[in-house]
Formats: structure tokens, sequence, C-alpha cells
């Protein structure tokens, strides 16, 4: 079958803008009806995307539609409801020296072309709900999906041009060197989800532009365990959090800090905690994920001997398997705490207390997320003020970032900038400041 060779990176960006300024995509009635057309295309393709999901990563599809296609669908619905609302100008207040008749507001513009990165570990969910702010906020959007996730990249791109407006709305496939050729293009926003390493050439092509970015990053979120918690409760929800998707989370509860008496009452409540979740056997659960490639469990399995096993450790290559483990003993600096682990490994590493605890979080980059399981207000308080985080979990890991009306991002090596539900519309679009003064 002959295919038709890939529009150019340049024409595609040069048909989009061409779209943006016959301002097709500023009024909200062109907006909303994009955000239905695609509620539309998630609801009637849930299956095919469920397919996609468990090809690339394993991903059962209750996990698919609960993290991927129905969290896309929530953060759609949470705008068409309040979009009218936020995309109202926002009187301020005139001084006196320009006289009664003055009036001045800020009003939202959209920004132009803007281009959404996306990587593969939520790959639906993370290329979709920045689109959703994207097009909310009235732009034209490039859409680069994760070549490591392929077949949800296929997917979405076989679907997104059936549902939405192809001439302002574009899926672009590939890895390295088609996402290179794309930044040489010039943008008016770029929101990249990713690693820090690539953060920075994406940072760097988009200076030459003066494009502005936002920055969805990674790192290595900590989860204080304190010692009043209760500590079943505690080892539930870190399971929860931590072996979802196999621990491909951006956020994550990277590793456990806490005391050693507290540590040795929590391994056998985290033993009991995985068999809950995952049964005696976790291979066999459908509800368990797989590592995404053999570069990714081949880097994964080499961090196994940075602690003693409590629980987990095997592994099958061939199917990219990678049991729920959790490691005690974890020295500071043991290969498993020199990078995000991006996957099923839980390390235990012992401070003697509170103090040490927020300093070992402050001798490292700011996380993404900071988990604090503690029944002490004192303790939450100090966290809170002592320590920079993008997002502060107290008592449940993962679960601020379903909040639609929070903004999500990091700060520091994990990221810049933010979005979800209003604060998409503050990263998409200038807000204007506007003077206005009869002539007459
Ligand atoms: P990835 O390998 O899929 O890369 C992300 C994107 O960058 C892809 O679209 C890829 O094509 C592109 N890319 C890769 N190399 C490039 C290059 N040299 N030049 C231009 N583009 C390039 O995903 P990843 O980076 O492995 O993702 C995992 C990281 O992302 C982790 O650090 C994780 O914490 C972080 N993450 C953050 C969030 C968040 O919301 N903050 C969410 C998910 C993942």
């Amino acid at each position: 079958m002959n295919h038709p060779a890939p529009e150019r990176p340049a024409d595609v960006v040069a048909r989009l803008r061409a779209t943006f300024r016959t301002g097709r995509t500023k009024p909200v009635e062109w907006r909303t009806g994009q955000l239905r057309r695609l509620r539309a295309l998630l609801t009637e393709n849930g299956s095919d995307l469920e397919a996609a999901l468990h090809a690339d990563l394993g991903k059962s599809a209750a996990e698919a539609q609960r993290t991927e296609i129905g969290f896309t669908v929530r953060e759609i619905d949470h705008t068409l409801d309040q979009l009218a609302d936020w995309l109202r100008p926002e009187p301020a207040p005139v001084p006196a020296h320009l006289g009664a008749d003055a009036t001045a507001w800020t009003q939202y513009d959209p920004l132009g072309v803007v281009l959404v990165i996306a990587p593969w570990n939520y790959p639906a969910q993370l290329l979709l709900a920045p689109v959703v702010g994207a097009l909310a906020a009235g732009n034209a959007v490039v859409a680069k999906p994760s070549e490591l996730a392929p077949a949800t990249s296929a997917a979405l791109a076989r679907l997104l041009p059936r549902y939405l407006d192809t001439d302002a709305v574009a899926v672009v496939e590939g890895g390295v060197p088609e996402t290179t050729a794309l930044l040489a293009e010039r943008f008016d926003h770029i929101f990249y989800t990713g690693n820090g390493t690539v953060g920075r050439i994406v940072m760097r092509a988009a200076a030459e532009h003066l494009t502005p970015v936002t920055l969805e990053l990674g790192g290595k979120s900590p989860a204080f365990v304190d010692r009043d918690a209760d500590l079943d409760t505690v080892a539930a929800r870190l399971v929860a959090g931590k072996f979802l998707n196999a621990g491909q989370t951006c956020v994550a509860p990277d590793y456990v800090l806490t005391d050693p008496e507290t540590a040795a009452a929590l391994e056998p409540a985290l033993v009991r905690a995985v068999e809950a979740q995952y049964g005696t056997d976790p291979a066999r659960s459908t509800e368990y994920a797989r590592i995404v490639n053999e570069r990714h469990f081949d880097r994964l399995t080499g961090l196994l001997d940075s602690g003693r096993v409590v629980v987990g450790g095997g592994s099958d290559r061939s199917r990219k398997y990678l049991a729920p483990t959790v490691l005690a003993d974890v020295a500071p600096d043991a290969p498993v705490m020199r990078e995000e682990i991006f996957g099923p490994i839980l390390p235990i590493v012992t401070v003697p207390g509170l103090d040490e605890a927020i300093d070992f979080v402050n001798d490292r980059d700011k996380p993404l997320a900071l988990y604090v399981f503690s029944e002490s207000d004192g303790t939450r308080e100090r966290f809170a003020a002592e320590t920079s985080s993008g997002g502060l979990g107290h008592g449940l890991p993962l679960a601020h970032l379903t909040v639609s009306d929070l903004p999500f991002g990091g700060v520091g090596e994990s990221g810049m900038g933010n979005y979800h539900g209003r604060y998409s519309i503050e990263t998409f679009s200038h807000r204007k400041a506007v003077l206005k003064k009869p002539l007459g």
C-alpha cells in the first residue's frame, strides 16, 4: 500500500498558524465543540484505547479507564462546565489619576500554535489532558505522542484527525529525529512532559524563538512515614500509589523515609499490603502492569541489589515483568537512591527523626510530589513550611493530581509551570492587560 509522505513539520505549523490567523479557534463555541468531539472520541473508542494501553504497558481495562480515558473525560467535563467562567475578563481597580471614567481589566488571549510533547507512561492522558487545556484556551495544537508507547501513539494518530478539526489539530508521530525537527519550528508555547535531560533540550530549542515552555518533569518523590501513623493504612496506600502502572508514574512515591523502629514495623505491613493488592503471585494478577521495554527492565533489575528484599524481587525479562518489590536497609547513596526509580521498587531509607527527614528532602532536588503520613499537625505543618515540592500529599499519594481545581506541576528539577482545569487556561493563554479611557 502506498502511504502519502508525512507532511513536513514546517508545513504542519504553517497550516495550523494560517487557521489560527483566521480566528476560527477563538470563539468559545469552537473550543467547546472540539472538547465535545474529543470526549466522543474517548467514549466511542474506549475499547481500542484500552487495547492499545494494554499492548504498550499491560494496563488492565479498569486501570486504563481510571487513569487515562476516564481521567481525560473528567478533565473535559470540568472544563466544559467552568470554561465560560474562567474566560470572563477580570476588572482591575483604576488609580484616581486616570479619572473616574477609565476602566481596566485583563482578558485571556489564545497564544497561537502550541506544541504538546508526551511521554510513554500515561501515553493517552499526558498527551490529551494538555490538549484539552490548549483547545479550551483557543489555540491550534500539534500533538506529539511518545514513540515508546507505539500502540497508543498509532491509535491517537488515527483517531484524533477523525474527531477534531484537522486544520487546527495535528498529530505528529515519531521519536528523536521527528521531535527535533518539530522543535526547530516556532511555536507560541511548548508543553513538554518527560525527563529533565530532554526538558533541557526542549528549553534550549524554545529559547531560539523566545517560546515559553511548560516542563512537567519527574524526580524522586519521598514518602515520610511518622512513628504515630497507622501502618496498615499507610502500607495499603503506599502500595496502591507505588505499584500502579508498575511504578511508572511520575508522582509515585519513589522511596520511604522513616525512623528505624517504624521501618521495622512497616516491613510486614507492606508485605501484607502487596499480597492484598496483587495476591501471592503478582505475575498472575491482571491488574498489574508491565515494564515499558527491555532497556527500562534491565535498568530496574540492576537496582535490585541496593538493599535487602522484603517482598518481591522476582522478574521475567521475556514478559517485562518485575514484581512489586520493597527493599530495606537501603543506604542513602545506594544506586536505587541516585536516580528516579520509575518502576516497581520501593526502597526504605531510615533517618533518626523528623529533623533529619526534612534535611534529607532539602539536601536533594525539589521533588514533583512529597507525601507525609502523620497524625501530627505539627509534623504536617513543618513539611509544608520547610520543604518545597510540586505538590504535597498528606496521607494519600497521587490523589492531588485528580483534584481538577489544583494546579499540577513541578518546581526546580521537577519542572516549571502547571496545568489542569483553570490552570491550563493560564498556561495556554496570554493574560492581556487592557485600559479604556473614553475620548469624549
Ligand atoms: P519519553 O522517552 O517518552 O520522552 C518524552 C518525550 O520526549 C517523547 O515524546 C519523546 O519522543 C521526546 N524525546 C525524547 N528524546 C528527545 C530528544 N532528544 N529531543 C526531543 N524530544 C525527545 O518519556 P521519558 O522522558 O522517559 O518519561 C519519563 C520521565 O517523565 C520521568 O522522569 C517521569 O517522572 C517524567 N514524567 C513526568 C510527568 C509529569 O507530569 N510531571 C508525567 C509523566 C512522566
